[in-house]
């Protein structure tokens, strides 16, 4: 995608809340063919929407009728609005000027001659959507079947010539997209807070990570608003448990629970002594083994609660370091291995290091 921001890589369509809780997200993979059944519509008819329009037909499939839809003019186009006018939703969107099928809005010309707050619409012969051109720092396009002009309202904007903010008259329209626009964006931008870090390149490894950052994101905001005790999310509700706290909390319950890391562990070299008994030093009515096989990899790297502890026994017992053969008394409290620790050697520390 050469306009995008990132040009290369996997493009995945959502559509979220005001909140930005995701709630469903299709992976891009080159121009829809089709979309839903439900829609009906002969193969030609969808060409007119482009590719981007047929992204949110395919999207809005699952929205109940009663939502009100908000749309980048990346997507939008006055015949995808009439559609999903015909199919029920309301929809506010930006537009793009080639995309406003002969709507007789002045030109940005025109416009850049207007004064900042001055606007123009249009209401189609059917009248049930209407598009407004607003003035901003240049023309603005909006297309909805829902919100128009009135009741005004007025922004702040800084004013060069007079360096200060002044107030701005704004159409009903732009507040209302201001105001539940930027779902998509805030899920970015948490998303890039605090990624998961990861090496694979392997390309759906990637997918996965990321729908496991979505869906992190996704518990974090319920949370939240369980918090505020309300059951609609809003994005004010984000501030009172930080992402990075919820992240950091459910980083430590795994690592704190062995027994809920079910992933396979690497498989026993022949270092691993698990047959192997410290017979000279072990009592030999004791049956469990000390073995560093039963050490998961996740475990003894996870750098979390791994203590030494001094075991009183009559004998010592081997280092289960790889290439060590000390006799120690230290153990290690997580992982159950004898490790040395000494002034002149510390296992402990090389064992819980990752090469
Ligand atoms: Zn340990
Ligand atoms: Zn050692």
């Amino acid at each position: 995608m050469p306009k995008k921001p990132t040009k290369r890589g996997f493009k995945v369509w959502t559509w979220c809340g005001v909140s930005a809780f995701v709630y469903e997200m299709i992976l891009h993979h080159g121009s829809p063919k089709s979309i839903s059944n439900e829609l009906a519509l002969p193969d030609r008819s969808l060409k007119q929407f482009g590719s981007s329009g047929l992204v949110v037909l395919d999207l809005v499939k699952d929205v109940p009728v009663v939502f009100a839809i908000f749309i980048d003019n990346y997507f939008a186009s006055t015949k995808l609005i009439k559609k999903l006018t015909q199919l029920g939703y309301r929809i506010t969107c930006t537009l793009r000027s080639n995309r406003t099928e002969k709507c007789l809005i002045s030109t940005e010309q025109e416009f850049s001659k207007k004064q900042r707050g001055y606007y123009e619409y249009f209401i189609s012969k059917d009248k049930t959507c209407i598009v407004v051109g607003w003035k901003d720092s240049k023309r603005v396009l909006l297309d909805s079947n829902h919100a128009g002009i009135e009741p005004k309202t007025k922004l702040k904007r800084w004013d060069k010539e007079k360096r200060c903010r002044v107030d701005i008259v704004a159409p009903q329209i732009i507040n209302n997209y201001n105001k539940f626009m930027g779902g998509v964006n805030n899920m970015d931008m948490l998303i890039a807070f605090h990624p998961i870090p990861f090496k694979s390149k392997r390309w759906y490894s990637r997918i996965i990570w990321r729908i496991l950052d979505v869906m992190i994101i996704n518990s974090w905001i319920i949370r939240n608003s369980r918090l505020c005790g309300h059951n609609s999310y809003s994005s004010a509700s984000h501030g009172k448990f930080r992402l990075f706290h919820f992240k950091s909390e459910i980083a430590k319950f795994l690592l704190t629970k062995p027994n809920l890391q079910i992933f396979s562990t690497t498989t026993v070299s022949s270092s691993i002594d698990v047959y192997q008994s410290d017979e000279e030093n072990e009592p030999p009515t004791k049956t469990l083994r000390e073995a560093r096989s039963s050490v998961t990899d996740v475990t003894q790297y996870d750098n979390s609660n791994h203590w030494p502890l001094f075991i009183s026994a009559p004998n010592n017992t081997r280092c289960k370091n790889d290439n060590c053969s000390g006799k120690i008394y230290w153990q290690c409290s997580k992982c159950n291995v004898h490790l040395c620790l000494n002034s002149s050697k510390n296992c402990f520390n090389e064992y819980h290091t990752h090469k």
